[in-house]
């Protein structure tokens, strides 16, 4: 948990909450003790959170949730439904593994923002998330978010001979004609498996000319920092 963050919920103040477990296992993941289970970490209740958050309301806009995969929580609904009582707003990062959780939370409006990240293009999804997963599932979480009425983004992370300049136009083709695009940058220092990653970046320039190649495709986007 990070009790203020600038950065997780765009526009907003928040509360940066993080959860374990994550059914991919990209290879440049940087949350290793998250997406094992068996790693301790230290657990905060619904109640605790909302003691938390709750006086802070007015400064604070409201929490991001992260990970690991948030939908993967059988908990999670019941967490959304308290935050909506308590009227605090809510921001979730998400894989997109999960298309019928994603439907349910736009359908009872839950959430106030949705980012999804694309570990990388369809094509080779499964190699890149390491991890036998149904591609129809992501194809259809993209579709539903594209459709609702909430703020979305999607999230993309280029590596130098993993996710190519090419890998990402290929992404952009996909998801062409979305609302916003943000390229993180890859930080080689704290990953899962850094023998298929290595330790090269690419460098701002090349960012740069990623993000112009890929700018056409969408409302905006941009390079997180
Ligand atoms: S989807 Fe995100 S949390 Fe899950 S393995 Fe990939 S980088 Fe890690």
């Amino acid at each position: 948990m990070n009790r203020l963050s600038l950065v997780d919920f765009p526009g907003k103040l928040c509360m940066n909450l993080i959860v374990p477990g994550c059914n991919y296992r990209c290879a440049y993941c940087p949350h290793e003790q998250l997406i094992h289970h068996h790693i301790p970490m230290p657990k905060i209740g619904m109640v605790e959170i909302v003691k938390l958050v709750r006086p802070r309301m007015g400064f604070l806009d409201g929490v991001s949730i992260g990970g690991g995969e948030p939908f993967l929580h059988r908990g999670l609904g019941s967490f959304l439904s308290e935050m909506r009582f308590q009227n605090i707003k809510v921001r979730i990062k998400t894989n997109a593994s999960r298309p019928r959780a994603v439907q349910y939370v736009l359908d009872e409006e839950l959430i106030d923002y949705l980012s999804v990240f694309i570990p990388g293009p369809l094509s080779r999804y499964t190699d890149i998330v390491n991890y036998r997963i149904n591609v129809d599932d992501v194809k259809r979480s993209i579709q539903i978010i594209r459709k609702s009425n909430i703020p979305y983004e999607f999230r993309v992370k280029p590596i130098p001979g993993l996710v190519e300049k090419e890998d990402i136009l290929e992404i952009a083709n996909t998801l062409s004609g979305s609302r916003r695009l943000v390229i993180e940058r890859f930080d080689p220092t704290h990953i899962l498996d850094p023998k298929v990653c290595g330790s090269e970046v690419f460098s701002q320039s090349e960012l740069e000319d990623i993000r112009d190649s890929a700018s056409p495709y969408f409302g905006e986007v941009i390079l997180s920092y």
